[in-house]
């Protein structure tokens, strides 16, 4: 029998775990654990809560949202509190919902009592303000009463409309419409090769990837990743509805990308709704993890009210979470373009889902460790963000005492020479640039869509031309020719002169696009810009200091010095020079003068000007300067309008200096 001082403590510890993975999962946007792990945490928390209700604290994770907004961003304070929603994992959840609601509700007013279904999207929820039809303002959730300012960020997505559109109906004076901000599967897997091609971490799952994108300082990053919207829903409005699904509607009218719904007079047909999409989950092309159900009359909603940190008029029915059991045969070596060796586990096949499931990576030598995974072991894997096989945990108990430890090979699998594990780096790689799978990954790379983007090129292509030995690096292929693709099997004289054309077009790809298809570790696209705007090929060949290059804003020392090291490398110059020879452009591309009067400056607009925010934001940028959407420290100045508000306060509370449009005036014509 567990006495009041166990269950206490128990109680404080299950909080502690709550509490560290809330931090993980919603500030650092990088969860430890799976979400179904995290959720019986959650459940045995909350389930001895409701038992000892005199034990429950105010600063319990049950009793709020999420988690505090990050202080690197402004606050929001949302008019109308972004809530959580109670969740059913059964359908006899959603029988005693709509039970208790007609209770609540009454007879009469139960008669007319509609449902409304949409799908629970997997991604951040948002708020987008818009003000007499102006996106003003962008904002996370954060705890559901204080989220972060965004609004920079969001304004890169380009399905967030800057203005509302005023076809159908006249824009509203005030419009905040929530949402979620997500990223498509396939966009998502996309973005993990280049996270991978670039040597950088691939992330856990969709959620992270939007989530992580959202909440970065530098929007530039937020505009490079595929991020999209579903709105599901209207906060603060000058508008008035009588149904959640009207509202739907008008958002929909004023061009905003809302999620599909579907309207249902009786729970029965919102259970066969929920069964449905639970058989069909996997063909959205998006991580959903459930249905959201909502009463449509916001009459009744308000009548309803909310609980806690959930409204009680809206229930999420989640989906089984897609987990099996099975056994890792054996643990191999995969080595990767920049020559990361990962460990992926080959597994007996088994059915998660409705995908039969035969391998899964253990990202590094650390992960193996830390989750005690031995070869031979049982283990539970999950299909985390719903796409990606994850090794969750071993099985402990159903050992036999076969099972052996992993350990990482001395030598890269593909060309034998030795592998490193550099100090403080989880990752061990082959550092031989002729190593054959380098090679290959990175001919791949060249030809991608966001690198030199040679139509038809494909890894199937690409791997066929290597392993007949016509391509060994980027530059062979600009010296193919179509005599000799025309006799291979699925060529023919068109398709082979096709394929020249296409790649002869892309030698007037940017220098960017050159720099960041070259496959330097920690140089992604954005990064490739930022280089390319200052610097030319010959200015990165002639050698360049570390620290010259880590003066450009944005570029880190571990970048400059990733740059320096390849421009020193023997083979690497050799490639170059031959690229330049071939005519591909080493040229630095045009962008923002740098020693404009407002050179690096960062700069963050508040309050109404005289001029739309856009055009000074572009007077800003051609002047060498940099806008950003919060007050910090690196902040050089605040321009302030009429009607500034918090901004300009922690300008004050900051030191940072405020301009009034005289005074940019002044400073913009230097
Ligand atoms: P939730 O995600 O279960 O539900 C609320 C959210 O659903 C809303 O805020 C909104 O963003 C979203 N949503 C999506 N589609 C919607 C629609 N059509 N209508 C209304 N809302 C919609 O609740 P939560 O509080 O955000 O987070 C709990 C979830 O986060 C759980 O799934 C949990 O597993 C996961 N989590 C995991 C970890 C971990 O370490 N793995 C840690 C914390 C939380």
């Amino acid at each position: 029998m567990a006495t009041r001082e166990d269950i206490r403590e128990r109680l404080e510890e299950l909080r502690e775990k709550v509490r560290y993975h809330n931090r993980r999962y919603y500030v650092e946007d990088s969860p430890e654990i799976s979400d179904a792990e995290y959720d019986a945490l959650y459940r045995e928390l909350e389930s001895l809560e409701a038992k000892n209700p005199d034990l429950i604290t105010p600063d319990s994770p049950t009793q709020r949202v999420g988690a505090e907004p990050l202080e690197e961003f402004e606050e929001v304070r949302h008019a109308i509190p972004m809530l959580s929603l109670s969740n059913a994992r059964k359908t006899e959840d959603l029988y005693e919902w709509d039970a208790r609601i007609r209770r609540l509700l009454g007879e009469e007013e139960a008669s007319r009592l509609r449902y409304v279904t949409e799908l629970k999207i997997d991604g951040l929820a948002v708020s987008l303000r818009y003000e007499n039809g102006v996106y003003t303002l962008g904002a996370t959730r954060g705890n559901g009463i204080v989220g972060e300012d965004v609004t920079a960020n969001l304004r890169t997505v380009r399905s967030i409309p800057a203005r509302l559109s005023e076809d159908e109906l006249k824009a509203p004076e005030v419009l905040e419409a929530r949402g979620e901000v997500y990223i498509p599967l396939e966009d998502f897997e996309e973005l993990n090769r280049r996270q991978e091609a670039e040597g950088k971490r691939p992330f856990a799952n969709p959620r992270n990837a939007a989530a992580g994108s959202i909440r970065q300082l530098d929007p530039k990053i937020a505009a490079s990743r595929p991020l999209t919207i579903f709105l599901y829903g209207v906060g603060e409005s000058s508008l008035e509805f009588e149904s959640h699904s009207e509202s739907l509607d008008t958002l929909s009218k004023y061009g905003l990308r809302v999620n599909p719904y579907e309207v249902h007079d009786d729970i029965e047909s919102v259970v066969e709704e929920c069964r449905r999409w639970a058989k069909k989950r996997e063909s959205v092309g998006f991580q959903v993890d459930g249905v959201v159900v909502k009463v449509d009359s916001l009459e009744q909603q308000r009548a309803l009210g909310t609980v806690q940190k959930a409204p009680r008029w809206a229930i999420a029915y989640k989906f089984e979470p897609l987990a099996g059991r099975t056994k890792v045969k054996e643990i191999f070596v995969h080595v990767g373009r920049t020559g990361a060796l990962t460990p992926q586990a080959v597994l007996e096949p088994v059915n998660v889902g409705g995908v039969t499931i035969s391998r899964a990576t253990l990202h590094n030598e650390d992960y193996i460790k830390e989750k005690d995974i031995l070869v031979g072991d049982t283990v539970v894997v999950e299909r985390a963000g719903d796409v990606i096989p994850q090794v969750v945990r071993p099985v402990v108990e159903e050992r036999s005492g076969d099972e052996y430890a992993f350990e990482m090979p001395k030598e890269c699998p593909v060309c034998g020479e030795p592998v490193f594990r550099p100090e403080g780096e989880a990752i061990t790689r082959c550092v031989n640039a002729r190593c054959p799978a380098q090679a290959l990954e990175h001919i791949i790379h060249w030809a991608s869509k966001d690198a030199m983007d040679i139509e038809g090129l494909g890894e199937k292509l690409a791997t066929k031309f290597f392993d007949l030995g016509l391509i060994r690096d980027p530059a062979d292929i600009y010296e193919l020719e179509a005599e000799q693709l025309v006799p291979l099997e699925g060529f023919g004289e068109k398709s082979a002169e096709n394929l020249i054309r296409a790649i002869e077009r892309s030698k007037e790809q940017p220098f960017d696009r050159v720099l960041y298809a070259l496959g330097i570790r920690h140089v992604g696209a954005v990064t490739a810009q930022l280089i390319a705007e200052r610097f030319s090929g010959e200015d990165l060949l002639k050698g360049m200091e570390v620290e010259k290059l880590a003066e450009i804003e944005g570029i880190g020392e571990v970048v400059a010095k990733a740059v320096v090291e390849y421009f020193e490398l023997e083979d690497n110059r050799a490639l170059v020079e031959r690229l330049m020879k071939l005519g591909l452009n080493f040229g630095s591309v045009e962008q923002k003068p740098a020693e404009g009067p407002l050179a690096g400056k960062r700069i963050v607009i508040t309050g109404t000007l005289s001029q739309p925010r856009s055009e000074i934001a572009e007077l800003i940028e051609r002047a060498g300067g940099t806008v950003t959407s919060s007050v910090s420290r690196n902040t050089d100045y605040v321009l302030a309008g009429e009607e500034a508000g918090s901004k300009l306060e922690r300008a004050s509370s900051l030191g940072v200096p405020v301009l009034d449009e005289a005074a940019f005036e002044e400073l913009l014509s230097g």
